[in-house]
């Protein structure tokens, strides 16, 4: 069956993290009538196909009420039809959920959940601005493995002045968990950000690169590996949802500031609630060339790789001469090399 996924947009947090550039606002009580609607009406505009994969991102969209996710769920599956094994994955924060709200989420039909953690210790949860206790993170880790089969938690590191010891033990406990898929991301400084403006650096290039190095062999030794620059799944946890965007699929997005990809068609949905309840989606047709040099960008992020259909022959050679870039010439397959990992948009400007 064609994949075809379905994100929904949850504008809200409970406060707002110093290093997001998310679209997301402090909100303690939205008015979930108004995004129904909104949410509604952008689903009756999408081609009715089966949908193989819902992802609920944000913001915190474990904030939503049962009510409105039953409400949503329920519109989709009678407009579109779920797939069979289709996958639901929610995400959350550990102070925006409970477990009562963990098995209410499943019962409706959630069967992925991933968990916010960021950090496991008090002073880098204070530092990244997040809300939540490491005593609490901890509580909610065990809780929604005990729920979900399938659950996901988040972790930034390389923050500032973290050493390899710290990381390595703090990488340690969270692979102790036997969790089937985590996310691993680098702390990076966003233009117009908290830490932006307040100057924060974040770890020097050669410790950044080491310590992804590390993290790269403890999660295969742990049987965990890395399947994106930044993901990492137990075989046949890696998400599937995500996995549209890395492969190139088809997929609508619905709610403030969501993105889709109809074959050429690309919709976008204004960032504020009042501005995209007022305007809808707006779509723009690419040109062939940009929609390969999108895929491009994306698939390269798999350490599987991608069909090199349709890249010169020198390019290719160039990049596998660089030591960046794996490549079968028999079944025009190219993969990067953990160095064309890291050097991800060098690899992709030579390929383009
Ligand atoms: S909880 Fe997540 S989406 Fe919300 S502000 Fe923090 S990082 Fe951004």
């Amino acid at each position: 069956m064609e994949k075809f996924g379905i994100y929904v947009h949850w504008p809200f947090c409970l406060s707002k993290c110093p290093y997001c550039d998310f679209a997301s606002v402090p909100c303690h009580a939205a008015d979930e009538d108004l995004l129904l609607a909104g949410y509604l009406r952008d689903l009756k505009d999408l081609p009715k196909r089966p949908v193989t994969s819902v992802f609920f991102g944000g913001g915190t969209p474990s904030m939503m009420s049962e009510k409105l996710l039953e409400r949503i769920l329920h519109q989709v599956e009678q407009s579109f039809g779920f797939a069979p094994n289709i996958e639901i994955s929610l995400e959350a924060n550990p102070d925006a959920i409970t477990k009562e709200k963990m098995i209410a989420f499943k019962q409706i039909g959630v069967n992925r959940l991933s968990l916010g953690v960021q950090a496991l210790n008090d002073a880098d949860l204070k530092f990244l601005g997040r809300i939540h206790s490491a005593k609490t993170a901890l509580t909610r880790i065990e809780q929604m493995h005990q729920i979900f089969d399938n659950c996901s938690i988040d972790l930034i590191y390389a923050r500032p002045n973290q050493t390899m010891e710290e990381w390595e033990k703090e990488l340690k406990q969270v692979l102790s968990f036997d969790l089937p898929h985590i996310s691993l991301y680098q702390l990076t400084i966003e233009e117009g950000t908290v830490f932006d403006r307040k100057g924060i650096e974040p770890a020097d290039d050669e410790t950044a690169r080491n310590l992804y190095l590390k993290t790269i062999e403890m999660t295969d030794l742990a049987g965990i590996p890395l399947y994106e620059v930044s993901n990492f799944a137990q075989s046949g946890f890696e998400c599937r949802h995500n996995l549209l965007y890395w492969q190139g699929d088809d997929y609508a997005g619905i709610g403030p500031a969501a993105h889709g990809r109809l074959g050429l068609i690309a919709t976008e949905n204004p960032k504020k609630v009042d501005e995209w309840i007022k305007k809808g989606t707006s779509k723009t047709t690419l040109t062939a060339t940009e929609r390969f040099e999108e895929k491009l960008l994306m698939g390269l992020r798999l350490r599987k790789g991608m069909s090199a259909t349709g890249i010169h022959p020198d390019k290719l050679e160039k990049a596998v001469r660089q030591g960046w870039l794996l490549y079968n010439p028999r079944n025009e397959w190219m993969a990067p090399t953990m160095e064309g990992l890291m050097m991800l948009n060098q690899l992709i400007l030579m390929l383009v």
